[in-house]
């Protein structure tokens, strides 16, 4: 279904920072002190209705109006100049985005070239992401006769006419059935995964993101509950081991360091990244110089599932806010 060919890994990497943002459309802020730092991933930004996803993909896009705090988005202060940084975005708004009475072919370089694009290249890059998404043969039909699946591709198809290096997308999956659900979700999975795209995916589906997504933003009310990322590559360089011991904790992390080895300290545990190559052993050896007694040694082997109950350490929020 998809054409591999015609969607190029994009090259340049680039970091999205945001520091205390704060927004209110009226009285009550939406966002509430928003801090974050993001390299270039698959992220899932998980929250409930109405919890401020939209509004905070609106702030990265330089769209809002008033709001206080740094947003930093590939070295572009969105607040000020957020030109250069958007026409590296692809943006998959969860509502409109279908024009009456246009062509999916036509809607696609019309918005390509409202980016910027030369008419041409415009149009040639159109049937080109209309391939890879899958409506080849739907593309000279009128996008408003469309079916909702259609259109969230065709939405994707226009996140992805300008070539960006990354991608915000706004609920993808919204009205899909189970069936359409997957495909898609499968297209951003190769974005993210295969074709290195940065992807912001909004969505108040834990299930969404767990297939797609190396970290997780988790908002709530406008409050960043916290932010933490999962190991994925299990063929990574390094292995994660989550440690827990009695002792001298300093002799222990600085024996560790001077192995080359950064150990992290999260509240009672150590969160250790080892070389593959080199493996648990050089933990325990740590341990013995230095006298640290271990408790526990394991390899970290968090799901999406676990990862979002650590954030969130709350239970009243569920995966049922996932609707699973
Ligand atoms: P989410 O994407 O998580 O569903 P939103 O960012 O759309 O959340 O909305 C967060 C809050 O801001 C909600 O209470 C919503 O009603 C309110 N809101 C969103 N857009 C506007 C707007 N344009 N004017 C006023 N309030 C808004």
């Amino acid at each position: 279904m998809t054409n591999d060919t015609a969607i190029a890994s994009p090259t340049a990497a680039g970091s999205i920072e945001v520091r205390d943002l704060t927004f209110a459309y009226g009285r009550d802020p939406v966002l509430k002190d928003v801090t974050f730092k993001l390299d270039k991933c698959a992220i899932g930004l998980l929250g409930p209705n109405g919890s401020g996803k939209t509004t905070l993909l609106r702030a990265l896009l330089g769209h809002l109006k008033g709001a206080s705090g740094n947003i930093d988005v590939l070295g572009c202060d969105m607040t000020v100049k957020p030109h250069a940084a958007r026409k590296r975005i692809g943006w998959m708004p969860e509502r409109g985005g279908i024009l009456p009475d246009m062509s999916g072919v036509g809607m696609v370089a019309y918005l390509g070239e409202l980016s910027g694009m030369p008419t041409t290249d415009a149009l040639q890059r159109s049937h080109e992401v209309l391939n890879y998404v899958g409506l080849a043969d739907e593309r000279y039909r009128k996008a408003d006769t469309y079916s909702q699946g259609m259109r969230q591709r065709l939405k994707l198809a226009q996140a992805l006419v300008h070539d960006p290096d990354w991608l915000f997308l706004d609920e993808p999956t919204s009205g899909l059935d189970p069936s359409g659900r997957v495909s898609l979700l499968e297209l951003v999975r190769d974005l993210a995964r295969a074709k290195g795209f940065g992807v912001i995916l909004s969505t108040h589906l834990l299930a969404d993101v767990r297939e797609v997504c190396e970290e997780i933003l988790v908002l709530r009310k406008g409050v960043l509950l916290d932010h933490g990322r999962v190991e994925i590559d299990t063929n990574g360089e390094h292995e994660v081991f989550i440690v827990e011991g009695f002792g001298d904790e300093t002799a222990f992390a600085d024996q560790l360091a001077a192995a080359g080895i950064p150990a992290e300290r999260q509240e009672r545990l150590w969160e250790i990244a080892v070389p593959r190559d080199v493996g648990a052993h050089r933990i325990l050896e740590a341990a013995a110089a230095t006298d640290y007694a271990l408790r526990r040694l394991e390899a970290k082997t968090e799901t999406l599932e676990d990862l979002f109950f650590r954030l969130v350490d709350d239970r009243s929020v569920t995966p049922d806010e996932g609707g699973e």
